[in-house]
């Protein structure tokens, strides 16, 4: 069932508001290049200034949809993992959501800026924690991944604070901002040279011109 969204999202989360669904590859962190459902979540309040999905922030693009029906979706494909990203997906209340696609055997990646409180359980948590919005501590202790996207040197101090909160075994990558690679990409090469805890996430999805 599909419902145009008007004003909010509800909070029992059985209708979310979606901006899109379509299944491709992961581009980027920890598990790029593995094909997965994609599920865009609208509503941000962090509001990066170098957001690539900032048609997630006004919610009336999205469309408020049963949760059921994601996940079939979601479980009809040969992956048979969803990536729930957004927007800030955390924004709403994801339980019913994460309940309903492991039923049916789907397995869950986030992706979040770690700002708001965790709703769900996931199979891989991948914070992206944003300096406007510092991410909560209670997101980062179960993150299985820090991904930090650099857009210069300063951002080197944000990336080692945030790794300082987050569990033993998280993986930690660093990422260009897209429209700065030119520049960050040396930074991030001589800084993962001399800091091999981190590793560099490349978004292939924007070479390879895939969603
Ligand atoms: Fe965009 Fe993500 Fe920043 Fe929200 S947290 S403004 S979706 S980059």
């Amino acid at each position: 069932m599909l419902r145009k969204m008007e004003t909010s999202t509800n909070n029992d989360g059985l209708l979310l508001p979606v901006t899109e669904e379509f299944y491709s590859v992961q581009g980027e962190g920890h598990n790029a290049g593995s094909a997965a459902y994609f599920v865009r979540l609208a509503g941000c309040d962090v509001r990066c200034p170098f957001c690539d999905s900032k048609a997630t922030w006004n919610m009336k693009n999205s469309t408020l949809t049963d949760i059921a029906d994601i996940a079939a979706r979601a479980a009809a494909t040969p992956s048979r993992t969803v990536v729930i990203t957004g927007g800030e997906p955390l924004m709403h209340n994801l339980a019913p959501l994460c309940e309903e696609l492991h039923k049916q055997g789907v397995k869950i990646w986030l992706e979040t800026s770690g700002s708001h409180k965790t709703t769900g359980s996931f199979d891989w948590i991948c914070v992206s924690p944003k300096t406007s919005r510092p991410p909560l501590d209670d997101v980062m202790s179960i993150a299985n991944e820090l991904k930090v996207v650099i857009t210069d040197t300063e951002s080197f101090h944000f990336a080692e604070k945030c790794a300082m909160k987050v569990a033993k075994g998280c993986i930690h990558t660093l990422q260009a901002e897209w429209d700065s690679r030119e520049t960050v990409y040396p930074l991030i090469f001589h800084y993962v040279l001399e800091h091999p805890e981190w590793n560099i996430s490349i978004q292939t999805h924007k070479i390879l011109n895939i969603r």
